[in-house]
């Protein structure tokens, strides 16, 4: 197919020529002409199979002509976080370029103000995070009642940040003769009854198979003493040729605390957590996305959908709780057919994580020998058959790991009124996701890039005082 067959107007077309688009993704072909039909269309998808465009593009089009009053949006999209909200706007800046279609974004951490002035002035689309529009339609500077058009992005991440209640309340304030769309990577059965509720007989479209990783991804896990994590870390960052990295942690402490380590450690890298403020945020993202800033310290909040092209590794900090966030966060390298490269640091304790990962993604992912540093230290003492766990991954790696786990650190809320991580942090039992398709991948032995086997230094320190400066490629320190 092609995007004459769409059937799109010469200003979309145009948009899509600007972007160098030469056929519509699956999910544009599946979906489009469906919600140019103005059918509910349900679309099992994850970020990067092209879905913003999916939803976009059409309501682009079937928005032209009409006019927005003041204060009464005429569609509405929700996205689970301001970084995907924010990436949603700029999409329809994007394909809405020769359309004077008008927008505004509504997230949390920004000036309230101005997005009141925005929408006194009438708005064709509001992209939204669910906090922020349920405050603004409490003060009453916003009426849903013009809403024809709702988009749910990222139903799943919703449900996993705990904002499902919202959307059912803002679900409710709309008018029921409108147009729904919900876009989600799985479907357990919470997003399954949303859209019974919600949707109205919705044309279910689906594109590749949501628990998977690419193909282009190489994956390893490197076991460590739970106290020696950020050296470990350390170590496989000097032996990879990293261009730019997204480094994941489960805690915004950790992150800062992190990304603060690795700062020392002479990294150039900045964190990236939903306490900071909102300008900090898109600031940092900025630096991270247009290359002037190589590491990434994050939290969850970038772990979805965040489109930056070449990255060349993924670090997990913390083994995610949720198995499906192992997909999305490795899902930030190997992106458009390019390569990358995904390490987990794994202790004792996370091997319920790690199984459940592993059955998620119908994989046994490689164990690199480099964690093996941790119980050289002398700080651990089980024997292998005390160590437990991972018998299997051991006779693949041909090394059993010995890191013993200590109690995980307890934590903090830094700010109440910032929700949407707090929920994503608290541990939850893996979910599993009711996607059964993907078929089993292995690493080739020989394809594998081997991961580093490399002692710990004589001078490797655990207290993050002394500097490792020149172990650290140029391009990665800060520019001073
Ligand atoms: P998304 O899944 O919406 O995050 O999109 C992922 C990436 O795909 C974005 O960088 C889009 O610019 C790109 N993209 C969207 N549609 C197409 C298309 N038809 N052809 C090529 N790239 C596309």
């Amino acid at each position: 197919m092609k995007f004459e067959d769409l059937g799109l107007s010469p200003n979309l077309m145009k948009a899509i020529k600007d972007c160098g688009y030469d056929t519509p993704t699956p999910i544009q072909e599946q979906a489009i002409p469906y919600i140019l039909m103005k059918r509910d269309v349900v679309g099992l998808a994850q970020t990067g199979t092209g879905k913003t465009a999916g939803f976009t593009l059409p309501m682009i089009e079937m928005l032209a002509g009409g006019r927005a009053k003041a204060r009464m949006p005429r569609s509405l999209i929700l996205s689970p976080t301001r970084e995907l909200a924010a990436q949603i706007a700029e999409s329809f800046d994007t394909y809405g370029k020769y359309s004077k279609l008008s927008k505004a974004l509504l997230i949390g951490g920004s000036s309230m103000d101005d997005q009141i002035r925005i929408l006194e002035r009438g708005v064709d689309v509001l992209i939204a995070t669910p906090g922020r529009l349920l405050d603004l339609f409490g003060r009453g500077n916003i009426l849903l009642t013009d809403i024809r058009i709702l988009v749910i992005d990222e139903a799943d991440r919703m449900l996993d940040m705990g904002f499902i209640p919202d959307i059912e309340k803002i679900c409710s304030l709309l008018p029921p003769l409108r147009q729904t769309m919900l876009f989600s990577a799985t479907m357990p059965p919470e997003i399954r009854r949303l859209t019974t509720k919600f949707l109205s007989s919705p044309k279910e479209v689906a594109v590749a198979p949501p628990a998977t990783t690419s193909s282009t991804v190489e994956i390893f896990l490197a076991y460590a003493d739970p106290r020696r994590k950020k050296e470990l870390l350390h170590e496989i960052m000097v032996h990879e040729k990293i261009r730019n990295a997204f480094i994941f942690c489960n805690r915004k402490r950790d992150v800062d605390l992190l990304a603060t380590w690795l700062k020392k450690k002479g990294y150039d890298a900045l964190a990236l957590h939903g306490d900071m403020a909102q300008s900090h945020r898109t600031e940092t993202l900025g630096k991270f996305k247009d290359g002037t800033l190589p590491i990434l310290v994050c939290s969850d909040v970038a772990a979805r959908g965040l489109d930056v092209v070449n990255v060349s590794h993924v670090f997990n900090y913390d083994v995610p709780n949720n198995p499906d966030d192992f997909v999305h966060r490795i899902g930030r390298t190997g992106r458009a057919g390019m390569t990358g490269r995904a390490w987990t640091i794994v202790t004792k304790e996370d091997e319920k994580l790690i199984q459940a990962i592993e059955k998620n993604i119908k994989i046994k992912i490689q164990v690199s020998d480099i964690g093996l540093g941790a119980h050289k230290q002398g700080e651990t003492g089980d024997s292998e058959e005390k160590s437990g766990g991972r018998g299997d991954s051991a006779s693949r790696s041909g090394h059993r790991p010995k890191a013993r786990g200590r109690g995980a650190e307890t934590r903090k809320e830094a700010d109440p009124a910032i929700r949407e991580e707090k929920r994503a942090e608290s541990p939850k039992p893996p979910r599993e996701s009711n996607h059964k398709h993907g078929s089993e991948r292995h690493i080739p032995a020989k394809k594998a890039h081997q991961p580093p086997h490399r002692k710990p230094r004589e001078d490797d320190d655990s207290s993050g005082s002394s500097g490792f400066g020149d172990d650290i490629p140029a391009f990665l320190r800060p520019k001073s």
